[in-house]
């Protein structure tokens, strides 16, 4: 498929990244439909895009017709009959195997022509592929947090993706005012590879008494890091961060340096997954 024939673009799940995700396709002027499980979920997802819309306006980034435009172009759905689209780009739980069975489901309802894009952070594209038929039009879309705002995307080739399935993905990221960066596929792609240690190091000093939440955060904004790793997993997603480390952890044979800690496993237990559940290692209202 080439980027002039896309018009119509599902999102698949509207937690932290597939509410931003849609929010972005739909500004850019696609048709765009975001569908998740939990009926609770969508309706924040409505309200955070309005919440950012108003934000886009207030800040002189964006007019109320651009408002109007980009709320015309979006719709919700707990459906999944209703994705029908010429792209569709996953955004649910870091698991292999749900991935897998929502791609297969995409599949069976969609004609092999619809791309399939995942926004996983750490699993191998070619993984996710492997169960799907027509796995050439599976590649990895890795959108980063907030979606609306930051302006990279990873664009990851599995060992089966088209080259021209990947080079429409960079021209679409493009139209989304994104800057797209080719990458192979291995665990973690480019960012998330290098970030891990920013986590893990920082859950060790906390593990080892060495400091405490906030002394690592302000200490690490003082020497030039935007944030520091607990106030940035919050941001994150506790559960999500984890999951994307133990899932390096696997993907690199277990080897000790991307070990998940034993601390954010016992946050995750707890849901306190940061700023979406009210609590993760700080407190929100
Ligand atoms: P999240 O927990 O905020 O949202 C996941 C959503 O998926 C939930 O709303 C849940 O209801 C939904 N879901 C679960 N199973 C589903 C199913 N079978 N069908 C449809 N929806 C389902 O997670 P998130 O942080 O948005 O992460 C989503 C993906 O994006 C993950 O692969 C993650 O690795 C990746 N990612 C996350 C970030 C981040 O900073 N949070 C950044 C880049 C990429």
């Amino acid at each position: 498929m080439q980027l002039e024939e896309i018009r119509t673009i599902g999102v698949v799940g509207a937690g932290t990244m597939g509410q931003g995700i849609a929010q972005v396709c739909a500004q850019a002027g696609y048709k765009t439909i975001l569908f998740d499980i939990s009926a609770q979920v969508l309706e924040k997802a409505k309200q955070t895009t309005l919440k950012n819309l108003d934000e886009g306006i207030a800040r002189g980034k964006l007019t109320e017709s651009d408002k109007d435009a980009a709320l015309g172009n979006l719709s919700y759905t707990g459906d999944t009959l209703q994705l029908s689209c010429d792209v569709i780009i996953e955004a649910v739980v870091e698991r292999l195997e749900v991935k897998q069975s929502i791609f297969r489901e995409l599949a069976s309802m969609n004609p092999p022509g619809t791309i399939l894009a995942s926004n996983t952070s750490s699993i191998p594209i070619t993984q996710i592929a492997a169960t799907i038929p027509n796995p050439e039009r599976v590649v990895g879309m890795h959108f980063f947090n907030p979606a609306h705002i930051m302006k990279l995307v990873e664009v990851i080739s599995g060992a089966a993706t088209s080259p021209a399935i990947a080079q429409t993905i960079k021209e679409l990221a493009g139209k989304l005012g994104k800057t797209a960066v080719m990458a192979m596929d291995s665990p973690g792609f480019i960012v998330n590879r290098v970030a891990r240690h920013f986590y893990v190091e920082g859950l060790k000093l906390l593990e080892e008494g060495v400091a405490d939440v906030e002394t690592i955060d302000r200490l690490m904004r003082a020497s030039g890091f935007k944030m520091g790793p607990f106030e940035l997993m919050d941001l994150i997603g506790v559960d999500t961060n984890y999951a994307v480390t133990a899932s390096m952890f696997e993907a690199f044979h277990y080897d000790a340096k991307f070990r998940p800690s034993r601390l954010q496993q016992q946050k995750v237990d707890a849901g306190h997954h940061g700023r979406k559940s009210g609590k993760g290692f700080y407190i929100y209202e």
